[in-house]
């Protein structure tokens, strides 16, 4: 994309065959086609899958691609081998890519592994496409200071806070009283209890409205995706969680809401295809033509609101217990999640069991003293890794019940 005084813009996906990250090189090509872009791919990156990297590679010739799982450095070398471009293998081989000098990066790494390869690119004054929640959730504190100090822009990815980054005026936050972060309430939302007790990974997996990787389309089930989003929401603008509402809107058209101290409400509104936020961050400030279906409220017709149920989703009660406790609690709920989801997606426990595990290990959290803001990446670092070893020991009590 070209940078408004039209220089190309040197571009790096971290997390390039996810779903994110393929939205994002499809609108790459779009704009392209369209004569609107001068960029680069710098680099590219994957946890394991080969193939997809490499036939990346092949279309949008990157100077570097690295896949993390270091078992598969020869695949990768193979692969590749016909191309001009350097390959890196393991987790250093990410963080290399994401250390090269692009301007513009998409952190599109599911899970807390996203946290060291985004703190890098940051730390080097790059623009930031944030799509990765789960960093500023485990170490936010950590990664907008380092954002801030080099200089580079935070653009949220997430449709709900890139909306409210669109209508957020940034020069006057003091006059602003909530932000209303809306929710599709995912595929459970009229589901009983007993019903959600028993359901299964492909149930969970198939979103109503958009078309995710697995990881979150479980958090949208469990709706401690929207736990996350609070979180990550409450680090990325200048406002107390305390006056961050939720509310449930299951046509995903309105996605989320400014409040303003006189009354006035502003909302940012497009049909749920997340090529529109990220065309948003790719072309900021300017904007670019995206292929996204353009919104049609005829045919929509009706645009509903409910209140969250916290009863059917604790999730929501535990993130904003996280989010209160401050310190090491919110990235203890990531990580414990993180092993709840993976368990569930693994058949190994049912699908209430991925709250049930994250409120045990937040109630061991809550009993350690921390610090009330992190201010060092190796203490998002200890904190993840113990919640990690509680929450699977929670899953292994779990599976053997
Ligand atoms: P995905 O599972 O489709 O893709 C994840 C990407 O990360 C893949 O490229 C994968 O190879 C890579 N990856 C996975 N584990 C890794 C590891 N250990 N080390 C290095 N790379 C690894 O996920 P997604 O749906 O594209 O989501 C990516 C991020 O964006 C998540 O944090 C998610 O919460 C957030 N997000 C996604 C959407 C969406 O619509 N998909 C919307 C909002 C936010
Ligand atoms: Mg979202």
């Amino acid at each position: 994309m070209a940078k408004p005084d039209g220089v190309m813009r040197r571009i790096t996906i971290l997390g390039s065959t996810g779903s994110i990250g393929e939205s994002t090189l499809s609108l790459l090509e779009y704009a392209a086609a369209k004569g609107e872009t001068a960029f680069e791919i710098e680099a590219l990156t994957a946890n394991r899958n080969v193939a997809k990297l490499a036939e990346q590679a092949r279309k949008f010739r990157p100077k570097y691609v690295a896949i993390a799982d270091a078992g598969l450095k020869q695949d990768l070398v193979d692969a590749t081998g016909d191309l001009d471009v350097e390959t890196g293998a393991g987790e250093e081989a990410v963080i290399d890519a994401a250390a090269r000098n692009a301007d513009w990066v998409m952190a599109a790494i599911v899970g807390a592994a996203g946290l060291q390869p985004t703190l890098t690119a940051a730390k080097r004054g790059a623009d930031i496409a944030l799509a990765n929640k789960e960093c500023l959730v485990c170490a936010g504190d950590v990664v907008t200071a380092a954002i801030r100090e080099a200089g580079g822009a935070l653009l949220p990815v997430d449709s709900e806070h890139n909306a409210i980054f669109q209508v957020f005026d940034f020069d006057r936050p003091h006059r602003i009283s909530k932000l209303i972060l809306t929710a599709s309430g995912g595929p459970f939302r009229t589901w009983s209890e007993d019903d959600m007790a028993a359901a299964t990974p492909a149930q969970a997996v198939a979103h109503p409205n958009w078309s995710m990787g697995a990881k979150i389309s479980v958090d949208s089930a469990t709706m401690m995706n929207k736990g996350l989003e609070l979180i990550e929401a409450a680090h990325i603008f200048p406002i107390d969680h305390k006056h961050i509402d939720i509310l449930v809107h299951p046509q995903s058209v309105i996605h989320s809401m400014v409040e303003y101290v006189d009354g006035s409400v502003l909302a940012q509104l497009g049909s749920p295809d997340m090529r529109t936020p990220i065309a948003s961050t790719l072309a900021w400030p300017d904007r670019t033509p995206s292929p996204s279906a353009k919104l049609d409220l005829v045919e929509t017709g009706k645009l509903t609101f409910e209140a969250p149920d916290i009863e059917r989703f604790p999730a929501i009660r535990l993130a904003r217990e996280a989010v209160a406790g401050g310190g090491a609690m919110p990235g203890m709920l990531n990580a414990a999640n993180e092993v709840g989801v993976a368990a569930f997606l693994s058949d190994r426990i049912k699908f209430l069991d991925i709250a049930a595990i994250t409120e045990q290990v937040l109630e061991v959290a809550s009993r350690h003293k921390t610090n009330a803001v992190l201010t060092t990446l190796e203490e998002a670092i200890a904190a993840d890794a113990e919640a990690r070893r509680l929450a699977e020991e929670a899953v292994v009590a779990r599976a053997a019940a």
